[in-house]
């Protein structure tokens, strides 16, 4: 299950990041996942919660905000966005070339740390 080494990640950087700062303990960490990153965000919450009892991320709550996949056309120019989790082709003029914007991703946006 890839969530797993997901979460191990994420909780090490927002470790990592924590005391960089000098604090001690981590309250929230506010996380984006594309829809199309083949994350799944029950399965990231359920790992996330199971490792995060031995570090200073104990008490953390993972918030997840879910990206629609977007893009732009190169054929009709149109943007779009979709709920699917892929895309093989413009929902606007079926064409097969268009460029993602959004979707993808899997970053960490803000950390609550005292
Ligand atoms: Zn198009």
């Amino acid at each position: 299950m890839h969530e797993v080494s997901i979460a191990e990640g994420l909780l090490a950087t927002a470790v990592n990041e924590c005391k960089k700062s000098g604090y001690g303990r981590i309250e929230k960490v506010s996380i984006k996942i594309g829809k199309a990153s083949g994350v799944m965000p029950e399965a990231l919450l359920f790992a996330f919660d199971a490792m995060k009892s031995d570090t200073i991320a104990g008490a953390a709550v993972l918030d997840i905000e879910e990206v629609p996949l977007a893009g732009t056309c190169l054929t009709c120019k149109k943007d779009f966005e979709t709920e699917e989790s892929y895309l093989l082709c413009c929902p606007h003029c079926d064409s097969s070339s268009f460029k993602i914007i959004s979707g993808r991703e899997l970053d960490i946006t803000e950390l609550e740390v005292f």
